[in-house]
């Protein structure tokens, strides 16, 4: 089922999501079903599965020559997600990048998910390969997310790529989009920011998911500016509670994000990092009552591989 047909069974009550990150390559995927089912009690509609593009790694041979390899740490996102929906009947939420794909590839993975019977895709560009240091599409893929949701949508039309091909199906796919509460780090300001994100829903997105945040007034200032733009699909609040005091410094590198100043100085001047997540956790409550009050369609939660503080934060608000 569609993630817009869960909120509109809802009525208006606040569902519970989450976000898990497939196994590193080798790991057997109980690790991954065993981090699923403490938080299944909390009745998640649907769970976000992630897509880690590949990285370049230098191996040195002995005649010191360097050898540049492709690894891709977590392979499996399409697996994963079937392989979730059919052992706990829970709907999930492949997430489908530009990074890495040629349109071809990209037509051919939404055929597999067609098949799979998932009805759902968060369309995202993906990050640069860490080597690269900036995003460098496939010659054959897209370079903008809005590019790879056009692509979806035609799909959603029975339209192809291949145009002589007639009499085609259609999918009928759910399509989210990523926006970010504090600006992506590489737009020039909020406006055109906001402008990209429009363009993402004129082309066919069906809700927003947001980039995790500390500061709710973050949430709402750019709700209220999305609704001022004329975006109105379902936002969104992506969380997550701050679990070590090394997060501090970690989140804000890799998600180009801030820590309010009260949650930074009281993790930081915690006495230990036990104490530090029992703040973190607190905070993550607080936030959440209030996005709740405030009427939010679902508290989605960024699991980054570990889900015991999830379970915290679901036990005191489902
Ligand atoms: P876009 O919407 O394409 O935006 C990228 C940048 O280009 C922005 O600065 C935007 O303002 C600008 N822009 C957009 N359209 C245009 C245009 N037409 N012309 C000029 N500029 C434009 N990454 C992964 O690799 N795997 C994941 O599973 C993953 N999951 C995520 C889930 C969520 C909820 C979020 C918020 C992010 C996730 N990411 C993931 C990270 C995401 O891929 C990065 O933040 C990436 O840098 C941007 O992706 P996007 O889809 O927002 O890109």
């Amino acid at each position: 089922m569609k993630v817009t047909d869960h909120l509109l069974q809802a009525k208006g009550k606040t569902l519970f999501s989450f976000e898990v990150l497939p196994p590193k390559k080798g790991e057997n995927i109980q690790s991954l079903f065993t981090n699923i089912e403490p938080l299944l009690e909390f009745k998640p509609p649907f769970i976000d599965v992630t897509y880690h593009r590949e990285e370049y790694v230098y191996r040195q041979h002995p005649n010191g020559l360097l050898e540049k390899k492709t690894v891709r740490r977590r392979p499996g996102t399409v697996g994963i997600c079937a392989a979730i929906k059919n052992r706990f009947d829970v709907d999930t939420v492949p997430h489908l990048i530009c990074g890495g794909f040629s349109k071809e590839e990209t037509e051919n993975a939404l055929i597999d998910l067609h098949f799979l019977g998932i009805d759902n895709v968060l369309a995202l560009r993906g990050d640069p390969i860490k080597s690269e240091g900036r995003f460098l599409p496939d010659p054959d893929g897209h370079s903008y997310a809005c590019d790879l949701i056009g692509q979806v949508a035609d799909l959603n039309k029975g339209s192809y790529l291949d145009e002589e091909q007639d009499d085609t199906w259609a999918t009928n796919f759910c399509i989210g989009a990523a926006g970010y509460p504090e600006k992506h780090f590489e737009s020039p300001n909020y406006a055109a920011d906001l402008r990209y994100l429009k363009h993402k829903v004129d082309r066919g997105a069906d809700y927003i998911v947001t980039q995790m945040f500390f500061d709710n007034e973050q949430f709402f200032s750019f709700e209220k500016r999305c609704r001022e733009a004329g975006i109105n699909v379902p936002i969104i609040p992506g969380l997550k509670p701050l679990t070590a005091k090394g997060q501090l410094t970690m989140l804000p590198r890799a998600f180009y994000l801030n820590i309010p100043e009260e949650l930074a100085d009281a993790v930081h001047q915690a006495p230990s990092n036990e104490v530090a997540r029992r703040i973190g956790i607190e905070w993550c409550i607080n936030q959440s009552k209030e996005l709740m009050a405030h009427g939010v369609p679902v508290l989605h939660y960024y699991s980054m591989g570990k889900s015991d503080s999830i379970r915290q934060v679901a036990s005191a608000l489902f």
